[in-house]
């Protein structure tokens, strides 16, 4: 069997096991082995960076979604893309005169891959043009921008969603499914520990003004996303700590690591680790009176890996942008839901743990959540 076959058998296994409520494609068995001739959700992709390049390679192997734009400030990059994903001139765009794809027929969605501090207004720019916003993470720098982006977006009557994979990843749907359905019992604990060694210290993510931050909002969020959707409540109240070895490196405003601690009003408590500076830490552990899961890497691009006290979690692995984008494009096109959230809200309320994060770090003070 060829590879790519056997990816899409992957890709199809890994569908039909995600235990969400039936989708267009997801009951169909064979989906991927079938013809598909549905709708097509037509994507332009804003930033060509790292991230972007990942997401179009995945959405090579999408029914449901196809790369059809690209916007760019660096014309060498348009004329690659271009080549390799045959997109024609009239759908390349530059950050100056992207608001013309309002008169582009021909793109229904823009996924903006670019630095954090960029979402704000590209997101604004792209719904008052009219199209749908897929949007990286963390959605903005702060709830005030995301709450601007999630008007913006309602009044010019787009959908937003968020980047967030993991919330289509087979094994984090198996553990969110048995806590839902009772079978872990009461949750006790959560543990996120997310982080990596960061290199190059003049690149945008340890630049204030472009990230927002530091190791929180590019990899901490995902501690913080994990222990909402695996808790199945939302934080009450967040208390913080800063740690920071190397002020020469990670400058005012950009933190290194941080610690940090989420109650949550059913008892359970959250305690985790956001890091620039340890790699390999990419491990969830959830524990409750009737069972626990452990995933380790658990946010990474997989293949993910876990156990619960029913054995090893076994689902097969597909790239995650693929699937990501199949179930994006359903969201978008057919009104599908999704187990747990993507949209605009799903963001804000990251974003307001994470304000309250930087707060409690600055106060030393407990710090009350109003999800
Ligand atoms: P990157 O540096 O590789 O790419 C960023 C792109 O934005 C580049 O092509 C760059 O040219 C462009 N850009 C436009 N304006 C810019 C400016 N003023 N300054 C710098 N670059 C500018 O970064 P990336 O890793 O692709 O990250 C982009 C976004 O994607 C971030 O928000 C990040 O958090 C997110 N991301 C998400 C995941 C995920 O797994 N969901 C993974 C990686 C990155």
């Amino acid at each position: 069997m060829d590879s790519r076959r056997d990816f899409l058998q992957t890709l199809s296994a890994s569908i039909l096991a995600l235990s969400i409520p039936q989708h267009s494609f997801a009951s169909i068995e064979g989906f991927y082995s079938q013809p598909y001739d549905g709708p097509v959700l037509r994507v332009a992709i804003m930033g060509l960076g790292s991230y972007g390049t990942r997401v179009a390679e995945a959405m090579q192997d999408c029914k449901m979604a196809k790369l059809v734009g690209l916007i760019s400030g660096t014309p060498s990059k348009i004329k690659n893309w271009q080549s390799k994903y045959n997109i024609p001139e009239k759908n390349c765009y530059n950050y100056e005169n992207f608001d013309l794809i309002k008169d582009n027929p021909d793109i229904d969605a823009v996924y903006v891959i670019t630095p954090n501090s960029l979402h704000h207004d590209q997101v604004i720019r792209v719904a008052k043009a009219g199209k749908h916003v897929i949007c990286e993470k963390p959605m903005a720098l702060n709830a005030k921008e995301g709450q601007e982006m999630i008007d913006a977006c309602r009044k010019a009557n787009v959908k937003l969603l968020v980047g967030y994979r993991m919330h289509f990843e087979p094994k984090t749907l198996e553990v969110i499914r048995m806590r839902k359905e009772g079978e872990l019992g009461k949750i006790m604990f959560f543990q996120g520990l997310c982080g990596f060694k960061i290199g190059d210290p003049t690149q945008w993510r340890l630049n204030k003004q472009l990230a927002g931050g530091g190791s929180l909002m590019d990899i901490g969020i995902y501690a913080i996303n994990g222990a909402r959707y695996l808790v199945g409540e939302e934080p009450v109240w967040v208390t913080a700590q800063e740690t920071k070895t190397n002020p020469e490196k990670f400058k005012e405003g950009v933190d290194e690591s941080i610690q940090f601690q989420l109650g949550f009003p059913g008892g359970a408590v959250a305690s985790c680790l956001s890091s620039y500076n340890i790699s390999n830490l990419d491990r969830f552990f959830l524990t409750a009176e009737k069972g626990f899961a452990e995933m380790q890497p658990s946010t990474g691009y997989g293949p993910i890996k876990g156990r619960t006290n029913k054995g090893e979690l076994n689902h097969p692995h597909a790239t995650h942008q693929t699937v990501q984008m199949e179930k994006m494009a359903g969201i978008i096109l057919n009104g599908d839901t999704s187990l747990v959230p993507v949209d605009g809200e799903e963001g804000l309320k990251d974003l307001k743990i994470i304000d309250a994060i930087y707060l409690a770090v600055k106060t030393g003070k407990k710090v009350p959540l109003k999800l």
